[in-house]
């Protein structure tokens, strides 16, 4: 198996990139996103919110029926309150990256009050890369806090919307599937959320996780370089997306874009 120009994969219909590439990592000396690239596109599998008992065990063993792992942003408070839970997604292999220390709407508080937010969820979770901020709301200063802490602030491509109590099938439909999409779904369940459990998130996985790999995408956690400009701000009722260079609220200079506009759960 030749590592270089990964011809092997390229143009085979049925191939499973993350297999590829978990064979390729056996041989390989070059990095595994180049690998990654080589061997087929991604689709990173995304859950906020938890640790939480009434959805974390149940989205937890759809992604270990499945076999994939997918990546946590974690809610500082939560994990303190289910450490053992915040364990169990550890030791299955999950990213765990932060959500918050409680569930900030940042424009609707101060800087202080974030600072003090997000240093208090890191020390909880002894350091993160990552950063989603709840709602995809971001203040003016958010992005000025997370560069002071090194974080990278990761929105999403596609939103599952799962709190709203969907049927798996109905947000399987709603999702955009692209190379390098990023999908935002919740295994802790919230405020406002119109749901008591994460069971349809669950039987999302299997079916998402296969239509992901029918478009020759491998499912799994957000990768430490990812092939496409990863968006820092969402907004799923008027569908526009923002990224690091093109903030759609930020370029209309209007922070109040989100808050007023754009109605949606945790
Ligand atoms: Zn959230």
């Amino acid at each position: 198996m030749r590592v270089s120009d990964g011809t092997r994969t390229r143009g085979r219909r049925d191939h499973n990139p993350e297999l590829y590439q978990l064979s390729y990592a056996h041989q390989a000396t070059v990095s595994l996103a180049v690998i990654w690239v080589v061997s087929g596109g991604v689709f990173a599998l995304t859950f906020d919110d938890g640790p939480d008992p009434r959805g974390t065990p149940a989205v937890l063993e759809a992604l270990d029926a499945a076999g994939v792992r997918a990546t946590f942003f974690v809610l500082g408070e939560r994990v303190e309150r289910h450490r053992g839970l915040f364990e169990r997604v550890r030791a299955a292999g999950h990213e765990v990256e932060v959500h918050g220390y409680e569930h900030l709407r940042h424009p609707h508080v101060s800087r202080a009050a974030v600072e003090r937010d997000i240093d208090r969820a890191l020390e909880v979770l002894g350091g993160a890369k990552r950063w989603r901020i709840p709602w995809g709301h971001l203040a003016g200063f958010t992005q000025d806090v997370a560069d002071q802490r090194g974080l990278e602030i990761v929105g999403w491509s596609t939103d599952t919307h799962d709190w709203r109590g969907d049927r798996a099938e109905v947000m399987l439909e709603g999702l955009g599937l692209t190379n390098g999409g990023i999908v935002l779904a919740h295994d802790g369940i919230s405020v406002g959320a119109q749901r008591s459990t994460a069971a349809e998130t669950a039987r999302l996985v299997p079916m998402l996780v296969e239509a992901a790999r029918a478009a020759g995408l491998a499912p799994g956690p957000l990768r430490p370089i990812w092939p496409v400009p990863i968006p820092i701000s969402s907004c799923s009722s008027c569908s526009t997306a923002s990224t690091r260079s093109q903030p759609a609220w930020a370029a209309s200079g209007s922070k109040q874009h989100a808050t007023t506009r754009c109605r949606r759960g945790w």
